[in-house]
């Protein structure tokens, strides 16, 4: 029997892969003794690896200080400085940093955001939300609602308010809708240059700068939603960085705290922040959490951005991006395997000859065939994807991806007909 409720598990006949019990750098450690790559950062949000005496202290150091405390009428130093940090990071003038929980909380606190700024600017009659083909941006209502419809919207299509998605990766097409229709959009959200959980799909930086260029002039409300791609996985610290873009909002989450605790933050700019100020209090953004700006979070996060100096983050994702670029031939001539794709941690390929998409049971078969040679990966159907933490050695990354051609030929070897 299980007691959790697992995410995105079906629990009927569900067994863990196994129990972790402690996990260092790259590696989880399992009760029965095995040791297993993570390679895929659990869900993205290991930076650093496992673990990091730094991130460990500071959040140890932090919680004999002050725990969790109200950000409504007080303020603390680690919500300060880490909102004046990462303000200093963050592209253009994003100088405003809103706290909450998660990388669906940060969205919904800028999908709010830009709503509720266009009816302060005058623009209330801007109704419409629109989004790409085959985004992901969370799982709550809001986030939902601007998120591609698919097996996980399914059962809620009834309480998604209307989006408006634009194909992805196409400039051009962006450039006319809103040329002709963006006087009625109030925001437009993307990933920028990467769709992560809609099957880590690439795009280029020149389709998102036309993107943000014509939503600019059709006065939309941009935000760029670098939940997955903020903190250096694509290479630069944003993805925003890669087309020279700066929206008006910009979500961070996943890889902010290094992993080790859940923390969400909305960049806004200057000029949206002004328009929430007034003696009316109904001007206010009325929005809030209760754990806002967590200290503990806030300490790990300024311990992750110290990291980033001290053993320069960026200077490794580079060399795991150039390991990445010297597989690429040999994985793309493996038979099966389409459309192989890297970028900063991230490497991605799709397995053909199944119905594809995110049921396609090849997925799990290259999940069971790695695990049982030490990799942990979670593919999205029939997507494969590495993306480990940046502590991943150069020996660890060959062996990684050489487990991970195996574990391919293995999961798609034919098989006799199940009787
Ligand atoms: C993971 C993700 C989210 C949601 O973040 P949670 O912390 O899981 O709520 C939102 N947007 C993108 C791009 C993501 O990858």
């Amino acid at each position: 029997m299980v007691d959790v409720w697992h995410p995105f598990t079906q629990l009927q006949g569900f067994a863990p892969l196994g129990t972790v019990v402690r996990a260092r750098g790259a590696w989880l450690e399992l009760a029965d003794g095995r040791r297993v790559l993570d390679g895929i950062a659990s869900w993205w949000v290991n930076v650093h690896g496992h673990c990091h005496p730094r991130i460990t202290e500071a959040i140890a150091t932090q919680a004999a200080t002050f725990d969790q405390v109200i950000l409504a009428d007080f303020t603390h130093a680690p919500a300060a400085t880490l909102a004046a940090r990462l303000a200093a990071l963050l592209p253009g003038d994003l100088d405003h940093v809103f706290f909450s929980d998660d990388g669906s909380t940060a969205v919904e606190v800028a999908l709010k955001l830009a709503w509720q700024a266009q009816g302060l600017r005058g623009q209330g009659h801007r109704t419409r939300f629109v989004a790409l083909e085959g985004g992901y941006h969370g799982d709550t209502l809001g986030a939902m609602r601007v998120g591609a419809r698919d097996v996980f919207t399914a059962p809620f299509d009834g309480l998604l308010g209307p989006t408006t998605f634009l194909p992805w990766d196409d400039g051009a097409a962006a450039e006319r809708f809103f040329e002709a229709e963006g006087h009625e959009v109030a925001v437009c959200i993307v990933e920028p240059v990467l769709q992560g959980a809609g099957g880590m799909r690439l795009g280029s930086p020149e389709a998102l700068a036309r993107l943000a260029a014509a939503a600019r002039r059709a006065g939309v409300i941009l935000v760029a939603d670098e939940v997955a791609t903020g903190f250096g996985r694509l290479g630069p610290l944003w993805a925003c960085e890669l087309a020279g873009v700066v929206p008006d909002l910009l979500c961070m989450s996943k890889g902010i705290t290094g992993g080790a605790l859940a923390l969400g933050a909305t960049g806004v700019r200057g000029e949206l922040f002004d328009l929430f100020l007034g003696a009316d209090k109904r001007r206010a953004f009325l929005h809030g959490h209760s754990y806002t700006g967590n200290p503990l979070a806030c300490a790990a996060a300024l311990a992750s951005l110290d990291l980033f100096d001290e053993e320069d983050t960026l200077g490794r994702v580079r060399a795991i991006d150039a390991t990445y670029a010297a597989w690429h031939d040999r994985l793309a001539a493996l038979p099966g395997v389409r459309d192989v794709r890297h970028r900063g941690v991230l490497l991605a390929f799709d397995l053909e000859g199944g119905p594809g998409g995110y049921l396609d049971p090849v997925g799990v078969r290259v999940q069971r065939a790695a695990l049982a040679q030490g990799l942990y990966v979670r593919p999205l159907g029939h997507v494969v994807y590495l993306l480990p933490p940046t502590c991943i050695t150069p020996d660890e990354l060959d062996w990684a991806l050489g487990v991970l051609v195996d574990a391919v030929g293995d999961a798609l070897r034919p098989r006799p007909a199940a009787s």
